[in-house]
This record gives C-alpha cells, sequence and structure tokens, in this order.
C-alpha cells in the first residue's frame, strides 16, 4: 500500500502532462480556427470550455504539489499520505478525461482525426483513471480516511 501511494502520485502527474497538452492545442486551435468568419475562440461556447479546462488542470497540479509535500512529511514523520495520493490522483485523470475530451470536441472533426495527436490524448487519459487503482478504489480510501469507517 506505500508504493502505491507513491506510485499514485505519479500517474497524476502523467495525467496533468496529458491534460496541459490537450490544453496548449486547443488554445492553439482556438487562436488559428476559423469559423462563419471568426476564430473560434471568439465563441463564447469554446472560452467556456477553455476557462473549465484551464481551472481544473490548475487544480489538478495543485493537489499534485499537495501530495508531494503530504509525502515529504510522512518521509520526516514515518507517517502516511494516501488520502492526498488518492485526491491528486482522482482528480487528475478525471481532469484528464474531462480535458481531452473537449478539446476533442473543440478541434471537431480534426480531433477525431489521427493526424492530430488529440485522440491519442483521449486514449492515454483514460488509463490513468483506471491502473493504480480505479476511480472507484480513490474514492474509497478518501472516504475510509475521513471517517475512519471501513
Ligand atoms: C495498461 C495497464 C498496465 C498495468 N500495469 C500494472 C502494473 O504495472 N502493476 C500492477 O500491479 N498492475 C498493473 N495493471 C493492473 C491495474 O492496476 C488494474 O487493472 C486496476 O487496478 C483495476 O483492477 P482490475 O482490472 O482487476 O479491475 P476490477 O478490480 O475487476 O474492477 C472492475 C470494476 O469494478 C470496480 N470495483 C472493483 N472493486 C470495487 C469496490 N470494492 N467498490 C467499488 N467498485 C469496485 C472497479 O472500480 C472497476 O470499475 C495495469 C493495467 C493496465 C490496463
Amino acid at each position: 500500500m506505500t508504493v502505491l501511494d507513491a506510485g499514485r502520485i505519479g500517474i497524476a502527474s502523467q495525467a496533468l502532462g496529458i491534460a496541459e497538452a490537450a490544453l496548449e492545442a486547443s488554445v492553439k486551435y482556438a487562436q488559428e480556427r476559423e469559423a462563419f468568419g471568426q476564430k473560434i475562440g471568439q465563441f463564447q461556447m469554446i472560452q467556456q470550455k477553455l476557462a473549465d479546462m484551464k481551472c481544473r488542470v490548475d487544480a489538478s497540479r495543485l493537489l499534485i504539489y499537495q501530495a508531494c509535500l503530504a509525502k515529504k512529511a510522512a518521509k520526516e514523520n514515518n507517517g502516511r499520505y494516501s488520502m492526498e495520493a488518492s485526491m491528486a490522483k482522482l482528480y487528475a485523470s478525471e481532469t484528464a478525461m474531462y480535458v481531452t475530451t473537449e478539446a476533442i470536441q473543440i478541434h471537431g472533426g480534426m480531433g477525431y482525426s489521427k493526424e492530430m495527436p488529440l485522440e491519442r490524448y483521449f486514449r492515454d487519459a483514460k488509463i490513468t483513471e483506471i491502473y493504480e487503482g480505479t476511480s472507484e478504489i480513490q474514492r474509497m480510501v478518501i472516504a475510509r480516511s475521513l471517517t475512519g469507517l471501513r
């Protein structure tokens, strides 16, 4: 279980990297792609997607930093950081799925095509919700840490 705590921060970081790449590609595409005589980034519905993606990416990063700090503290006092690691893994992996889904939508048909990396980001994001413990298991770890119940 101690090994899993550390591994979960690693998977959270992998998920964050995928989400960041998808967000970066989406911002660039929104700045370049034109539809109906406008950059698609000028449409409010695209702006809303980008804003929500950015908030979740940054929140994931902060949860990962929190887990890293908890790991450091645990090393010093021989403790555990299971809840913090699970929170980072759960949120970052679900953010990666959310962000890659929205990124494909922003790219329209090109997002689905293998000519661009978006469909790979989407497939890579999904596994982060599964390995090193599924999202269901992370929620169990978090709730059990909160309540002390098993
Ligand atoms: C590409 C890949 C690489 C992997 N690499 C490794 C590795 O290097 N080392 C390693 O040890 N493992 C590895 N795994 C295994 C991985 O960790 C497991 O697939 C993962 O933990 C889920 O277990 P499972 O597949 O047996 O699913 P199951 O446990 O059968 O779960 C199926 C579904 O039931 C849900 N579920 C199960 N139990 C509960 C419960 N108590 N409450 C609520 N829902 C529940 C799950 O959340 C999931 O939705 C890898 C898997 C893949 C796909």
